[in-house]
């Protein structure tokens, strides 16, 4: 006979998934039931899923700057040596920017295989007008902050990392007159650590309310137009997620694919449903910290510069959409004008930060780069928001993966917590009982 647990003896990632599964199908059920009904409109979709939805996300977004900036300081300063960084930075940087280009040159050469634009229907597209994208020297210039403050209060990645990584290594350098402030901040990380594991409580609900919110008002009808763009994108993307990441891990770091994939369930599961990269930050710093063993040193680094610079899904969307588009407009494209597209896309990710709907932005840039009319974008969009949910799940779990590899490459990876299935599970649960006063 079937037995249901009770929801509290759960784990976190059964939850989430119910939660996700439940809200998919509330989604779909009243929009069949009631199409037209405003009451449901108004109350239902608008009123309550949004505002739990939009909770739950804005509850994300609030840890993000101050788990960065606490994490990257004790990070920084209990480094051994500082010299460590320059290598860490370099090499990070390195192995991001260069699965971007594997991503989309996979992307380039599926579309080009495939030819899902020919014979796309374009009636229609010429209404979009899109968002301004940075340009390419502004990106590097905007990576150093004039005042960190503003870039606290601003949320922007890049900079607070600057700034974390300046002032960690000045406690570092203080010696024992910065002992002080360097406990604060080991004291303030474990706090934040409690908080993110708090918040993680309502997110089966936060989940469900997006998911449900998202399958009332989605267009369907799109996917059927542009299905060979879908499935090849979707193909694509699960390529790179279970041969270039899984061999990476397997290949550099000597590290079982299986036990990786299990253990992101939970942040690709965030990553899905509120399709950013940066609010799920929280979610993939405990996923490889306390889930696979990864000191802190390395994942408060890897983990939100990964999110801000690192998106091979959105590259591999990118790839495919700009060959697609090309083929729809029936405008060819040389090997020169692809090597552009490799080279604006990782460029474009570096200066983009991982929030929703941030790839059709950098895609916009591609194009023009390209001479492909920015209309194409419009041709796209009506499956993008489904499409989003998986790229950014792919975009996590690139970060994770190489902060995984780096990790290993530094001796700091404690593998006894990696290969252990259980490992970190625990600590999803706060015990208000025993609680210190
Ligand atoms: N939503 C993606 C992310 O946050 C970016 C994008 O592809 O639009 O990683």
């Amino acid at each position: 006979m079937l037995k249901i647990k009770p929801w509290n003896s759960l784990t976190l990632t059964t939850k989430v998934l119910i939660g996700m599964i439940l809200g998919i199908a509330f989604g779909l059920l009243s929009r069949s039931l009631f199409p037209t009904s405003v009451f449901v409109d108004t109350y239902v979709t608008e009123g309550l899923l949004h505002v739990v939805g939009r909770i739950f996300i804005t509850c994300l977004q609030m840890l993000v700057v101050p788990l960065i900036f606490t994490s990257l300081i004790c990070g920084t300063c209990s480094l051994r040596d500082v010299s460590v960084l320059g290598r860490l930075g370099f090499k990070t940087v390195g192995i991001y920017l260069t699965t971007t280009c594997i991503a989309i040159t996979f992307a380039i050469i599926g579309g080009l295989i495939v030819r899902p634009g020919i014979g796309a229907n374009l009636e229609g597209t010429s209404t979009f007008t899109p968002g301004s994208s940075p340009a390419l020297v502004d990106v590097f210039i905007n990576i150093f902050p004039s005042n960190p403050v503003g870039a606290l209060a601003s949320g922007n990645t890049l900079q607070i990392i600057v700034f974390a990584l300046l002032f960690g290594i000045s406690i570092a350098a203080s010696g024992e007159k910065g002992k002080k402030v360097a406990d604060l901040f080991v004291s303030l990380n474990e706090v934040m650590m409690k908080l993110v594991a708090l918040l993680m409580n309502i997110a089966p609900y936060g989940v469900f309310a997006l998911m449900a919110r998202l399958f009332t008002q989605i267009e369907f009808g799109a996917i059927a137009n542009l299905i060979q763009y879908f499935v090849l994108l979707l193909a694509l993307l699960a390529m790179h997620l279970l041969v270039t990441y899984c061999s990476l891990l397997k290949l550099l770091a000597g590290l079982n694919p299986l036990t990786f994939l299990k253990k992101m369930e939970d942040a690709m599961m965030f990553a899905f449903s509120t399709s950013s990269s940066n609010a799920t930050i929280p979610v993939s710093m405990e996923t490889v910290t306390r889930r696979m063993g990864v000191s802190n040193s390395i994942a408060s680094f890897t983990i939100p510069m990964g999110a801000t610079i690192n998106m091979d899904g959105t590259a591999i969307m990118q790839g495919v959409a700009t060959v697609f588009i090309s083929q729809a407009f029936g405008i060819d494209l040389g090997l020169g004008d692809y090597l552009t597209v490799i080279l604006t896309a990782t460029m474009a990710s570096v200066g983009t930060a991982g929030v929703p709907g941030v790839g059709l932005v950098m895609l916009a840039m591609v194009l023009q780069q390209v001479g492909l009319p920015l209309e194409g974008v419009a041709l796209i969009m009506g499956v993008d928001r489904l499409l989003d949910m998986v790229r950014t799940a792919v975009n996590i779990s690139g970060d994770c993966a190489i902060t995984c590899i780096i990790a290993k490459h530094e001796g700091e990876l404690n593998m006894d917590v990696y290969n252990d299935p259980d490992a970190g599970l625990s600590d999803e649960r706060i015990d208000f009982r025993t609680s210190t006063h």
